[in-house]
């Protein structure tokens, strides 16, 4: 078991820490992954806001499930 402080989340995406703030989870797997709210070249998200399949709403997606969307 890895040592994790409870209520830090690890990114889903690229395994490392979340700090709480950028971060946000993805409506189709419910996974956690970095979202930065200020653009920054030097933060890269690891989701993004897109349109649901079924929700016909814009939520944020992480990029596997925005992959998987755009099959
Ligand atoms: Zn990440
Ligand atoms: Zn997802």
């Amino acid at each position: 078991m890895k040592e994790q402080t409870p209520d830090l989340n690890l990114c889903a995406m690229c395994d490392k820490g979340l700090d709480g703030q950028n971060e946000t989870n993805c409506q189709r797997c419910g996974c956690f992954f970095h979202y930065y709210w200020t653009d920054s070249p030097d933060y890269r998200s690891c989701g993004a806001l897109a349109s649901h399949d079924d929700a016909l709403a814009i939520v944020f997606l992480c990029i596997d499930c925005i992959a998987h969307s755009r099959s």
